[in-house]
């Protein structure tokens, strides 16, 4: 079975989640509440390290409960890379959605030319942008990443349409990103994001990665072309770039005769 699969199965129940969750509270059942800003699942807090961070920045103070929270997201970046990412932000699975729209409407994105040095190029775009948004916040003191996080926004946008039937001013901004995704090749992901860029601080080259296990390939560069992130997945699987979504894997026409591309434990 294809890595697609099971990722859109994790996408899909992620998806669900989302409004199941406050759908429980709703009847008073509490074993699980939050967003994907943060979330408690009986004892254990999960938050997203950026929003954790910008909160230590913002208040000048470190309590436990915010390092206890950051355990789960980044032993879960330290043992299988950006999974996060690629499995089960709900931006992420809206993107391909659009992608798969666009395809359906003979739309052509523009897709910048990939060159070896493009990778680098987009991160400098993603790091910069990352450190603008510091930056101001720590004049200002309000978190306001936390603003422009899509997965949050949606996640918390889910939460009150359950709980209040209504959404918020908010969810346009997600809209527009999601529109601006038919014209530009997964353009957010790629070049803005700053839950994603700071996921990436946490890439070891330990855990789970794609590797190129065999010498030779027929070089055909099917898995660069298919990379949404638009890095080269037979040299750069082990950064923080690679959002471990396995397309890769799965385009490879060389897989199916021997052992080529493969996600590898080490
Ligand atoms: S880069 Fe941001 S929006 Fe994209 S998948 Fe990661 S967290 Fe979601
Ligand atoms: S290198 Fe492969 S696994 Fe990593 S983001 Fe690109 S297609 Fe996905």
């Amino acid at each position: 079975m294809k890595i697609k699969t099971f990722r859109r199965i994790a996408q899909t129940a992620t998806l669900i989640a989302i409004f199941l969750i406050p759908l429980l509270n709703v009847f008073e059942l509490y074993f699980i509440k939050g967003t994907f800003y943060s979330m408690d699942i009986g004892d254990a807090a999960i938050a997203d390290p950026l929003a954790v961070f910008q909160s230590m920045l913002a208040s000048g103070t470190i309590n436990p409960y915010m390092i206890g929270s950051l355990i789960i997201p980044i032993a879960l970046m330290l043992l299988l890379g950006r999974v996060w990412c690629s499995w089960f932000c709900p931006y992420y699975f809206i993107a391909e959605m659009m992608e798969k729209l666009r395809k359906l409407m003979r739309m052509k994105p523009f897709k910048p030319q990939y060159t070896d040095s493009y990778p680098h190029k987009q991160a400098k775009y993603r790091y910069l942008f990352l450190l603008v948004g510091l930056l101001v916040m720590s004049v200002i003191g309000v978190p306001i990443l936390n603003l422009i996080s899509a997965p949050g926004i949606i996640s918390s946008q889910a939460l009150v349409l359950v709980k209040f039937g209504y959404v918020t001013f908010e969810l346009v901004f997600v809209a527009v990103l999601v529109f601006l995704e038919l014209f530009y090749y997964r353009w957010w992901c790629r070049l803005f994001c700053p839950t994603g860029t700071f996921l990436s601080f946490f890439r070891m080259k330990r855990g789970m990665t794609v590797r190129k296990v065999a010498d030779e390939c027929s070089n055909c560069l099917t898995c660069v072309r298919t990379c949404p992130m638009m890095i080269n997945p037979m040299t750069m699987g082990e950064s923080g770039h690679c959002n471990n979504c396995g397309d890769c894997v799965d385009a490879c026409p060389d897989n199916r005769k021997k052992d080529t591309l493969k996600f590898t434990f080490r």
